[in-house]
């Protein structure tokens, strides 16, 4: 794992950028794996400013909520298209469908989509408790993409950005962590001090199903991008 430490989360999304940029220019990607949260809207702001030519790049997506439509205000479908793809144009891009009909069908669907479009850099944020998409802890590390239940750590963290707590969905599809770690490059971006017991047990800690981040130490091209808070317990 290649750990940079920065001053603060702008200067860690132009750091990450950095590496997207020269990926790119080396032609190097043709699918890019994107992550929602607050952790990357600043990576994206960024994006959007630069000349960056990704006409050509396909992405695809960790993860959305179960029963949400893609115009629903708070699904990821709304999320990307709002801070990105309204304003950067891709080739193609995926995301799991929140309304799939039959649960089993649309995790077939979304895995055959990744595997038609291998990743070459997967942006990944993570949770507090150390989870990522939405893998939570207990997470096989054979998993692929597989419908979650969510965690009350989880749902507690994602009810800012809906009206009442009980609009937070229950359910995501997720990529699994197999699917994650199938990247061929991966990018992660923690700041903030809610992060810091995340980050030190993604890179210090044991590999265990208990912080499925962990996995990433099994990776053998994994950046890990971190302000001095979430960095303060390495
Ligand atoms: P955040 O979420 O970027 O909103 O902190 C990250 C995550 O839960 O993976």
């Amino acid at each position: 794992m290649q750990l940079i430490k920065v001053e603060d989360k702008l200067s860690g999304s132009k750091e990450g950028l950095k590496i997207i940029e020269s990926a790119i220019k080396a032609q190097k990607v043709s699918t890019l794996g994107l992550a929602t949260g607050s952790t990357p809207e600043t990576l994206y702001a960024e994006f959007i400013k630069s000349d960056i030519d990704t006409s050509e790049i396909t992405t695809v997506n960790l993860d959305e909520y179960v029963g949400l439509a893609a115009d629903d205000p708070n699904s990821y479908h709304y999320y990307m298209n709002d801070l990105l793809f309204s304003k950067k144009k891709f080739k193609e891009s995926y995301l799991p469908d929140g309304l799939a009909k039959d649960a089993e069908a649309e995790c077939n669907r979304y895995e055959a989509i990744l595997n038609e479009h291998p990743v070459d850099i997967q942006i990944l944020g993570i949770g507090t408790n150390g989870h990522i998409g939405f893998n939570e802890p207990g997470t096989s590390f054979d998993s692929l993409t597989h419908k979650v239940l969510l965690t009350e750590s989880t749902r507690e963290a994602n009810k800012i950005y809906f009206e009442k707590e009980e609009d937070v969905p229950t359910h995501a599809y997720s990529m699994g962590i197999k699917s994650i770690l199938n990247a061929k490059k991966i990018i992660l971006l923690a700041f903030g001090k809610s992060k810091a017991e995340a980050i030190k047990a993604t890179v210090n800690g044991p590999i265990t199903e208990d912080c499925p981040a962990s996995a990433l130490q099994n990776h053998p091209d994994v950046t890990i991008i971190v302000d001095n808070e979430a960095a303060s317990l390495l």
